[in-house]
């Protein structure tokens, strides 16, 4: 397969570095997220009373996964508003790749094995040390392992590999899924950008996750590239951080 492969450099928009809507994202994620949280938490409550009825019961499971999603979605851009505006601290320690890959790999299982994906997974026998930020690292790899299995119909294949290339980790995240134009590979990693791979899927989201992916790899002095056959012929996502001996 002939992927094309488009280097973090020339991946990068017109606005770059980013549209000056940063302040107003802040001010509209904070003054989002504390409604949502009262009406996650009143939910809850309710959930727990004892006067169930299955009409009540279905319409509480459905607040409470409207409004976790709203949440994740304000998280998502409170990230990357304070990651663009330099406000994320990365807390360094030397740490083992792999663990942080399988962290990932947790916490993605549910969307991977509802939607019935095989995954499959290559690493070295060895630790691969890094200085980094575990928890920002792991962020990365959930959501391009979470893109994969959301942008791959059902029953799909993905798989991770963590590689050593000199001093670099590289470590490649692969599906079978709805693929990206060739057009549109450029633009994939700006803010609110979304492909559209003639596939309604292809805009599902916020266009976010991408943007903070971005930004946390290069905070960590690597790079993030995005490669695709086109449209319907899968993805490829390589990420290389400098290595630890
Ligand atoms: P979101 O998924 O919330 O829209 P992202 O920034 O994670 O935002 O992704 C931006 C766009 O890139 C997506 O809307 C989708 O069009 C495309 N995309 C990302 N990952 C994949 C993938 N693995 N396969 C196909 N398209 C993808």
């Amino acid at each position: 397969m002939s992927h094309q492969a488009v280097p973090l450099t020339s991946a990068r928009g017109a606005n770059w570095p980013h549209p000056p809507t940063d302040p107003f994202l802040a001010v509209v994620s904070h003054e989002l997220r504390s409604p949502l949280a009262s009406i996650l938490n009143a939910v809850r409550f309710l959930s727990r009373q004892a006067d169930e009825t299955p009409t009540r019961q279905k319409i509480q499971i459905l607040l409470e996964r409207q409004a976790l999603r709203m949440t994740q979605l304000v998280d998502d851009l409170l990230d990357v508003s304070r990651i663009t505006n330099g406000r994320v601290q990365l807390h360094r320690e030397r740490i083992d790749l792999r663990v942080v890959v399988n962290n990932a790999i947790e916490t993605v299982a549910p969307d991977i094995s509802a939607r019935h994906h095989r995954l499959a997974t290559e690493s070295p026998d060895a630790p691969v040390w890094l200085y980094a930020d575990p928890g920002r690292l792991e962020q990365v790899f959930v959501n391009l392992l979470g893109n994969a299995a959301k942008y791959t119909d059902t029953g799909g294949e993905l798989s991770v590999w963590v590689h050593i290339r000199k001093d670099q980790a590289v470590i490649r995240v692969r599906d079978s899924g709805i693929g990206i134009a060739a057009d549109a590979l450029p633009h994939i990693f700006d803010l609110f950008k979304q492909a559209d791979a003639g596939d309604p899927r292809s805009k599902s989201g916020l266009g976010v996750g991408l943007a903070v992916v971005r930004d946390l790899v290069e905070l960590h002095g690597g790079s993030v590239m995005a490669a695709s056959a086109g449209a319907g012929r899968g993805s490829e996502f390589t990420v290389r951080l400098p290595r630890e001996d």
